[in-house]
């Protein structure tokens, strides 16, 4: 029987631990134990993918301007996606030949710096109509800067959507939703704004875990409740007097809602993880799974563990993005693939390793582009038996030399770190990403500085046709934005003040608010008849009476956060 082991992590010097299980995992994937830690795992990962940062450039093949997640400084040619698709080039004329006495990495550097890269994961002109400006995107209908979300209709500025229509702002719609704004981990509900882990609401506005209800407003941990203000209840005339009183359709009525529902919420418990119908699971946005921990925004994950953003995941460790897919390590979006080890958008692969963007292959090392291939090195083909021989050798020096077992290099990936999603979870100074060797865009930040429209009306109801042609600035971070078109036909649909912030701080926002991907132990904060910082007090007797619940677990609330953290089975007994 394998014990634990605590090991220092060699990027951070801090200590984690590899649990029995893990060691199994390894073993079974023939990798050796990780040298760096989980979060320093996550973030090097995160440097090879860029959510939202795009660039207007042109297409090195068809010469047309597209959209790409990459600027125009880089140094591979970018490929609009049917250029990149069609059979007008083949990523096997950049082979390279392996020298395995030779580092690896400056290899396989030098293939990704020269093989045609996909400027964007759109299926645009292709599935989906009218969403040029989404990016890890498919099957969709009219949508503006939608990422990592598929079958969306009419959505904007969002975040993992499955099935959403008409919803913006939002962030981790897993099960369809319409008319949303400002709606994060929320499922199968309507014509509702600032809502938060909820489902089956109806016309409900500034909520935060509440199920099956319709018209409540500024309420917490209601069930099947209508006509409900700061979880109390009124009559319809009463309640629709309170919720016009806000003035909702004012930026500064909704500012004074939003401020208002953030104190409010803070006296009432939270649930330490949103984890629901699974078994033996930690993280948080975690449904229909088993022995799946620290997984964030997964659904049908079993025996996996440091996962984030998933669907129907078996046996696979420390991906960011992915599907379909099973005994994967250290890889993003390894979709529909078997056994691909440390590469970056590989989908129906199998046993590929250390390879970027092949698709439909298998038995691959090093390789950049690639589509329906088989036993290549650095993109050369190979017969089986050399690339058996080839692969056993050069995987030996790898071992020697400390890199096979490793995830690609931050200094590999072809994005700025300030490009790449390693920026929102894990934000560094310029300073800090140049004392580390890794670099910094300055390009896009550079849209500061004209404003057209000094003063936005407060109502939307007085906001004119043109403000879609005016050039506004951020009050945070002072860049410019628009409006576009089917934004203001939103706003004005669902009476929501225009913006006053750019779509980057609010890209932010939502990142924030959906919590970090990382976990503290932490302890229940009942102590029996009141939350521990007195600020809540329980309304029924919990099994543990009237002393300290003392339940310990592990939630993604820093010791730090002032919201009140109680255990499932406290929350449960409070939330009836
Ligand atoms: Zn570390
Ligand atoms: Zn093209
Ligand atoms: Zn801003
Ligand atoms: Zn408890
Ligand atoms: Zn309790």
């Amino acid at each position: 029987m394998i014990e634990a082991q605590t090991k220092v992590c060699q990027n951070c010097k801090s200590e984690f631990v590899i649990e029995p299980d893990d060691f199994g995992f390894y073993k079974k994937i023939k990798v050796p134990p990780p040298t760096w830690c989980p979060d320093c795992r996550q973030q090097r990962r995160m440097t090879w993918r860029n959510d939202y940062n795009f660039f207007i450039r042109k297409c090195d093949l068809c010469g047309q301007r597209i959209l790409s997640v990459y600027s125009s400084d880089k140094p591979m040619p970018v490929y609009c996606p049917k250029c990149w698709w069609s059979d007008k080039w083949d990523a096997k004329e950049f082979k390279k030949d392996v020298d395995v006495n030779k580092p690896f990495f400056p290899q396989l550097k030098t293939l990704l710096n020269s093989v045609p890269a996909l400027a964007i994961l759109n299926d645009d002109g292709i599935a989906s109509v009218n969403c040029q400006y989404s990016n890890y995107f498919a099957l969709g209908k009219n949508c503006y800067m939608v990422i990592n979300s598929w079958k969306v209709e009419e959505c904007m500025y969002s975040v993992c959507l499955v099935g959403a229509k008409n919803t913006v702002d939002s962030a981790v719609i897993l099960a369809g939703g319409e008319h949303l704004y400002h709606a994060i981990n929320v499922d199968a509900s309507s014509r509702c704004r600032y809502a938060f882990n909820s489902a089956g609401l109806l016309d409900c506005l500034y909520c935060y875990d509440c199920r099956n209800c319709s018209d409540c407003f500024m309420s917490i941990g209601l069930r099947g409740r209508k006509y409900y203000f700061k979880n109390k209840q009124y009559s319809k005339e009463e309640y629709e007097n309170i919720v016009k009183s806000y003035s909702l359709q004012t930026w500064t009525g909704s500012e004074r809602a939003r401020k208002e529902f953030e104190e409010f919420i803070l006296q009432y418990p939270r649930k330490c993880a949103n984890i629901i119908n699974s078994v033996n699971c930690s993280g948080d946005y975690l449904v229909n799974s088993k022995n799946a921990k620290h997984c964030y925004i997964t659904v049908r994950v079993e025996n996996s563990k440091y996962f984030e953003r998933g669907d129907t995941i078996r046996d696979s460790y420390d991906c960011l993005s992915g599907g379909e897919q099973e005994l994967c390590y250290e890889s993003i979006n390894p979709d529909n693939s078997y056994g691909a080890l440390f590469t970056s958008y590989c989908h129906k692969d199998n046993e590929v390793l250390y390879s970027d963007s092949c698709q439909s292959s298998e038995h691959l090392l090093g390789c950049v582009g690639l589509k329906s291939s088989k036993y290549c090195i650095l993109n050369k083909q190979y017969t089986k038996e050399e690339y058996e021989k080839i692969t056993a050798q050069l995987i030996e020096k790898m071992k020697e030399r400390g890199e096979y077992g490793e995830f690609m290099p931050a200094s590999l990936s072809p994005f700025c770190y300030n490009e790449s999603v390693a920026q929102d979870e894990y934000p560094l100074t310029k300073e800090m990403v140049m004392f580390r060797g890794l670099s910094w865009q300055e390009s896009f930040t550079k849209t500061e500085g004209r404003e057209d429209v000094s003063e936005i009306p407060d109502d939307i109801n007085e906001v004119s046709a043109d403000i879609i042609d005016k050039t506004l600035a951020c009050f945070v971070c002072k860049r410019n934005y628009r409006i576009i078109e089917g934004e203001l036909r939103f706003y004005r649909q669902n009476q929501v003040p225009v913006p006053r912030v750019c779509f980057f701080c609010r890209f932010a926002k939502l990142y924030k608010e959906r919590g970090p991907v990382h976990l503290w132990n932490r302890v229940c904060q009942c102590s029996g008849q009141t939350s521990s910082n007195g600020a809540y007090e329980n309304t029924t007797s919990h099994a543990h009476g009237e002393n300290p619940c003392l339940a310990g677990f592990e939630t993604s609330y820093a010791p730090d956060r002032p919201e009140i953290v109680y255990c499932e089975a406290c929350y449960n007994s409070e939330i009836v």
